[in-house]
């Protein structure tokens, strides 16, 4: 059954459709700046008894909406398996995550964002001192279509909770999963429209950026990134930018080999390799080097695409990816490239087959581009800081993985990166006190835990004095024996050079 949205009378519309089958799953109407500004206006009215709600109100509200998106998961399942093509198993984890950050987004607010007090100083010991997280206003949040429940909602559940409105602009490939979140939003949460969608392509993203939204939180390719970024400096809008990813592994010496290979294969190309933070390139050590690739070109052999239910992976939802995959391909060969599984005829619209690389140049498009396919880069290292070197030396910074024993800490703190997991693959974006985001080319800014918190907040410092002082220094009534004091106090305290620890 092909969905319609029931809202505004579109001008135009755009129909969203299965990669896998071409089936028209709904039609959507195409916002323009008129429709985008009504919605921003009707979240900014919310936006107040949103505020006044308190975070216990809040709490209470978050809490009701996880339990029915919990309810009707399955719909929701079926649902992204036929607007995003991806297996029903692959939407469960994506639903299970975000269910998890929901739910920590909605418990820890207060404690995050609360008033707390905090520690003056000698000079001011008069006063007291506090610090507050007071919402944004309405935040505007622009979603990809790759993880189309995970990635809109990891912005939209901490800015709902710390007491935002939002207006969310999900994918043009994934319209009806984003109508549903929302949906879905209004049947658990009666009253004013908090929670809003506004559906198009990136001219409706662009018109959002424009109507006045106090900050734009996009998820999407470096290329709109800078586009996002530009477009809101024209007014200060605030920007955080979760972007793509090129998400090295490193495998040291002492690893174990058969649990590296079996997670650099998932990380690698669970959902088509269609994740931002999928293991996009892997060094491994050159005395482990041979055992690993055997292990990984044994496994990735048996796994495959498809639409059925036995199918590994789906297929490539955005059509125009299938050419970059087959570019990238076409000049790692060129640049003498082998493959170990799969080849050159791997792409077969809409699916692409896994494929493993080796001897790849470190300036190969793969290397270096997001690749967003199942293919998969393996390269020799001399040693783990030969790995970490090669793993840097890429604009991206998402995230990355290492599997090590005795130097594993070293390596993870080392890699240029916004998170890494250790002995495992994307482990840090399900753990929702984890902050997430990234350095370089992949953005700025935090989603998830108490960071995440903040980033859709505004700190607000608050000073009380509790009893004034005999001789006030922010006077001009200062008595002039004030001064002069004050200096040998600074000089007391402050004018003495550490001395070095012992020990
Ligand atoms: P995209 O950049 O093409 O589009 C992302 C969103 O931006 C879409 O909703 C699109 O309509 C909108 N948009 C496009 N142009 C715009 C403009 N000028 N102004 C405002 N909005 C505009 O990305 P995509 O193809 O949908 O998603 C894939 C990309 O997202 C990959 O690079 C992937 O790595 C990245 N991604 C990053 C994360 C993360 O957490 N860092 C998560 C998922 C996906």
């Amino acid at each position: 059954m092909a969905i319609t949205a029931d809202r505004e009378t579109p001008i135009r519309s755009f129909d969203s459709t299965s990669p896998a089958t071409g089936e028209v799953v709904g039609s959507f109407p195409m916002d323009g700046p008129e429709q985008v500004a009504a919605a921003v206006g009707r979240a900014r009215e919310a936006q107040r008894g949103w505020d006044e709600l308190g975070f216990e109100g809040r709490r209470r509200a978050l809490l009701t909406y996880k339990a029915l998106l919990v309810r009707r998961a399955d719909e929701l399942i079926d649902l992204v398996h036929r607007e995003n093509g991806k297996p029903r198993a692959d939407a469960l984890i994506e639903v299970l995550m975000i269910v998890e950050h929901l739910d920590w987004a909605a418990r820890n607010a207060a404690r995050v964002l609360g008033p707390r007090r905090v520690r003056g100083t000698l000079v001011l010991a008069n006063h007291a001192a506090s610090v507050e997280y007071q919402p944004l206003g309405v935040v505007g949040v622009i979603g990809p279509w790759n993880y189309p429940v995970f990635t809109p909602l990891g912005s939209v559940a901490y800015a709902l909770a710390a007491g935002n409105a939002v207006v969310l602009k999900p994918s043009e490939l994934t319209p009806a999963v984003g109508c549903f979140l929302v949906d879905t939003f209004a049947d658990a949460v009666a009253g004013q429209p908090v929670l809003q969608v506004v559906t198009g392509d990136g001219t409706t993203g662009h018109a959002l950026c424009l109507a006045g939204v106090d900050k734009v939180a996009l998820t999407g390719s470096p290329a709109t990134g800078r586009k996002v970024m530009a477009t809101c400096a024209e007014r200060l809008t605030p920007v955080v930018l979760e972007l793509g990813g090129k998400d090295a592994m490193v495998v040291d010496a002492d690893a174990d080999l058969d649990a590296a290979a079996g997670q650099a294969l998932w990380g690698g190309m669970a959902n088509a390799g269609q994740t931002c933070l999928a293991v996009e390139r892997v060094y491994v050590v050159d005395a482990v080097y041979q055992p690993f690739l055997d292990r990984l070109a044994e496994r990735a052999a048996q796994v495959r695409p498809g639409g059925g239910p036995d199918a590994d992976f789906g297929p490539i939802t955005l059509p125009r990816q299938l050419d970059v995959i087959r570019r990238h391909l076409d000049d790692a060969f060129a640049r003498g490239a082998r493959a170990v599984v799969g080849g050159p005829d791997a792409v077969h619209p809409p699916y692409v087959d896994p494929v493993v690389l080796v001897d790849v140049p470190d300036d190969a498009l793969v290397m270096r581009e997001e690749t967003f396919g199942p293919v998969l880069p393996v390269t020799r290292a001399r040693d783990a800081d030969h790995a970490v070197a090669l793993a840097n030396a890429n604009p991206h910074g998402l995230g990355a993985a290492v599997f090590a024993g005795r130097r594993a800490g070293p390596i993870a703190r080392a890699l240029r990166a916004g998170s890494v997991s250790v002995n495992s693959v994307l482990t840090f974006a399900g753990i929702p006190s984890l902050p997430m985001g990234g350095v370089g080319e992949s953005g700025f800014g935090r989603i998830h835990g108490p960071d995440g918190l903040r980033e859709f907040s505004r700190a607000k410092a608050v000073t009380r004095q509790r009893f004034p002082l005999p001789f006030p220094m922010q006077s001009f009534d200062r008595p002039r024996y004030v001064l002069p004091a004050v200096k040998a106090a600074m000089r007391l305290r402050h004018g003495r050079a550490p001395r070095p620890r012992r020990g």
